[in-house]
């Protein structure tokens, strides 16, 4: 099955030829070879036969996508990337998610795509050559280490690892866990707490993202926490008397709160465009088989239990897709809707579980196999709950927001 990509009229031409020339590769490449263009990460029996056949195919995938000027469409033309603004990004992000792995393909795999960003943004023509080049390349693997176990990951500001001076060194000492590609990471980005001499006001401006080499002594990769009841990437890592050069440093002493805001302000938008185009997938396949199976004398696409199913997930769709085009519009605009951004980031991934948990049923045992992409979707949907900034915290900042403004005298303006 295809994904239907046309033209949308009220936006512009780049916007447009992106998403074509997107989905062209995605539908021809992609969607036909998903099985095997990743049975080499599979588990279970795959023979070296299937990984060669596997690996050549990713290569010829992604030569397909340089040639059609759309490798790294998140980074700058001048560090090699397709140069996209941000409007042309988030709508290219739906249709890339609708593949499994396509954004991997087409050079945008987090947290190495996150950690490019901030060395574009951050980092010292020195950095840039040393790190950003080689991840863009794919010769370097990267991890961005910040959540601790003993310390809230929703209030991060709260952390404990520490980057003590110590004459043209920075010494780490912490303990992280969720490290995501921490196994293959050659580096980590390490936020650490660099000065506690502020009082409770600069609790933000302590803290300082590090650049630190896997391979440094004292970076203990302790394992990769089981998830989902299987294992994973996602590590627990102590840094124990980790001595970088000061230079590994990005940006000022003091910058890493602001430097981790940039990171995951814009980023939950794409993510949330990422779970739309995921939606839609499952959207497809929830119709196209509530068409084809037979249950006691009619197609399940007439029994009035699945059209409830498919008209909800059209709302849920049609409102999380409508409220994250917004946001990226006033993020093109200039200004920067806080508030919008939590929203999506509550609404979004609650939508996508609801929408995959209805395919999931439409497709009875044959929903939870491997054999279709819904249930690792439907895992993702329920992590994104959590992961950059767990629902709660995002109510309650929607919530705040909305009071301020009424204790300042207005009423919320919807319309703008
Ligand atoms: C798959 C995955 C990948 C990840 N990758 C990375 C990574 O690469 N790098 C990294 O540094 N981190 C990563 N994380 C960690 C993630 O960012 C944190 O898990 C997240 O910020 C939440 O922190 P926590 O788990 O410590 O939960 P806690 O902060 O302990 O919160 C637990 C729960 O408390 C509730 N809660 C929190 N605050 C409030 C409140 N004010 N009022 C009411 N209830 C509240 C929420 O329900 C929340 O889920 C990843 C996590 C996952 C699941």
């Amino acid at each position: 099955m295809a994904m239907n990509v046309q033209p949308i009229p009220s936006v512009s031409e780049r916007i447009n030829e992106v998403r074509l020339l997107t989905a062209a590769i995605v539908n021809r490449e992609i969607l036909p070879n998903e099985n095997m263009l990743w049975a080499d990460h599979r588990g279970g029996h795959t023979t070296e036969g299937d990984r060669e056949e596997a690996r050549a195919l990713r290569s010829s995938v992604r030569a397909k996508v340089r040639e059609a000027g759309l490798w790294a469409p998140h980074l700058p033309e001048e560090y090699g990337g397709a140069g996209l603004d941000f409007l042309e990004l988030a709508y290219m992000k739906e249709v890339l998610a609708y593949a499994v792995g396509a954004s991997s393909l087409f050079g945008v795999m987090a947290p190495n795509s996150g950690n490019q960003l901030i060395l574009v943004r951050y980092g010292t023509e020195e950095q840039k050559q040393k790190w950003l080049l080689p991840m863009i390349e794919g010769h370097m693997q990267s991890g961005f280490s910040m959540t601790e176990p003993d310390q809230p990951g929703s209030d991060p500001r709260s952390l404990r690892t520490t980057a003590r001076r110590d004459g043209d060194e920075w010494v780490i000492n912490g303990h992280k866990w969720f490290t995501s590609n921490g196994m293959e990471a050659d580096f980590f980005i390490v936020m650490c707490r660099t000065d506690d001499g502020g009082g409770e006001a600069d609790r933000n401006s302590r803290m300082t993202q590090i650049i630190v080499p896997s391979d440094t002594d004292g970076v203990k990769i302790l394992r990769g926490i089981g998830v989902w009841g299987g294992t994973s990437d996602h590590c627990e890592i102590v840094y124990d008397n980790v001595r970088v050069p000061l230079e590994n440093q990005l940006g000022e002493t003091g910058s890493g709160h602001q430097a981790a805001q940039d990171r995951l302000g814009a980023g939950r938008i794409y993510h949330c465009m990422n779970s739309i185009g995921q939606m839609w997938r499952a959207f497809d396949l929830m119709v196209e088989r509530a068409a084809e199976r037979t249950v006691h004398g009619g197609v399940l696409e007439s029994k009035q239990f699945v059209q409830g199913f498919i008209a909800d997930s059209y709302m849920d769709i049609s409102a999380a897709r409508l409220m994250t085009i917004n946001c990226a519009e006033k993020m093109r605009d200039g200004s920067y809707p806080r508030t919008d951004i939590s929203a999506i980031k509550v609404f979004v991934p609650a939508a996508y579980e609801r929408v995959v948990d209805r395919a999931i049923q439409v497709w009875g045992a044959a929903g939870i196999t491997d054999d279709l992409p819904l249930a690792a979707m439907f895992q993702t949907a329920r992590s994104l709950r959590i992961i950059d900034g767990p629902d709660e915290v995002h109510r309650i900042l929607i919530a705040k927001n909305v009071s301020g403004h009424h204790r300042s005298g207005g009423t919320w303006d919807f319309g703008n």
